[in-house]
């Protein structure tokens, strides 16, 4: 059988980078797509996969990326993340727009264009990482329980559209994992971002990149929709056990 293709955006860090490693551990020949090249240039050599710079939130950059995909197996849409953490009253609008293109329109570009080659598979799979924060509103979290919110909504609708398609669909929703997350929510900051972990050991993105890996290998008859994944320490969005 001819070595299936899985693309990874985001992948020059955290989950994306574990899931793209991850996959390539499994025999997929991974597409990494980023900002950073560099890094997916590096990650591309040690997986023996491929490198192309994306940019989610731009038309030509995701278009000229999915010219370059000649068949494609497997959507990850990862790429994404918060910024900042201030109340609604001091809601930032810049910033909600920056997350809603990010997150939701980044993956909507991103499953448009590669939905007919998806299709074209036979076997297709979208897996795409929501959060924690697509299901439970917590305080300072207004912009980015909005966005996951919709990338929720994107992927359920999507679940549903491709009923009949040879296009499974599935939505991973993790709670605490330490990336790169906090430090670019919180603006680099990176005493704000410890802080988000401290006192408890949260999910790394390898623990992730294991759910994911899981999803991609199930046989073509079993969808799995929905997965919520957290810390042992975390049991809601604001509620976590921290030893201090
Ligand atoms: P991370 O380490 O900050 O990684 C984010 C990745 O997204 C980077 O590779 C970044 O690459 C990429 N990215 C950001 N903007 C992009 C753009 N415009 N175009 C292409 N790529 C872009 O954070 P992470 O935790 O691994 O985040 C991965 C996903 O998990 C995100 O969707 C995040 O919302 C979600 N998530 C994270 C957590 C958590 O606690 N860490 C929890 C729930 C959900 P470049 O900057 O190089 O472009």
């Amino acid at each position: 059988m001819a070595q299936r293709t899985a693309v990874v955006t985001g992948a020059s860090s955290g989950i994306g980078a574990a899931s793209a490693r991850a996959l390539a551990a499994d025999g997929w020949h991974v597409i990494v797509g980023a900002r950073r090249v560099d890094r997916i240039e590096a990650l591309a050599e040690e997986i023996g996969g491929t490198a192309i710079a994306l940019d989610v939130t731009d038309e030509s950059s995701v278009e000229a990326f999915c010219a370059a995909v000649d068949t494609c197996d497997l959507l990850l849409n990862n790429a994404g993340g918060a910024f900042g953490a201030t109340s609604i009253a001091d809601a930032d609008v810049d910033e909600w727009q920056a997350m809603y293109d990010v997150n939701v329109l980044g993956t909507l570009r991103m499953t448009k264009a590669l939905l007919p080659k998806l299709i074209a598979s036979g076997d297709g799979q979208v897996i795409t990482i929501g959060s924690i924060a697509a299901r439970e509103p917590y305080k300072g979290g207004g912009g980015y329980n909005a966005a996951k919110h919709a990338v929720a909504a994107l992927t359920r609708v999507l679940r549903i559209e491709l009923l009949g398609q040879p296009v499974r669909v599935c939505e991973i929703d993790p709670g605490m994992v330490e990336t790169e997350f906090s430090l670019v929510r919180f603006g680099g900051d990176e005493d704000k971002a410890a802080k988000v972990y401290e006192g408890l050991t949260p999910m790394g993105p390898g623990d992730i990149a294991d759910a994911v890996r899981w999803v991609a290998s199930r046989p073509k008859h079993v969808n799995i929709d929905q997965i919520l994944m957290l810390a042992t320490a975390q049991t809601s969005a604001q509620v976590a056990h921290r030893e201090l």
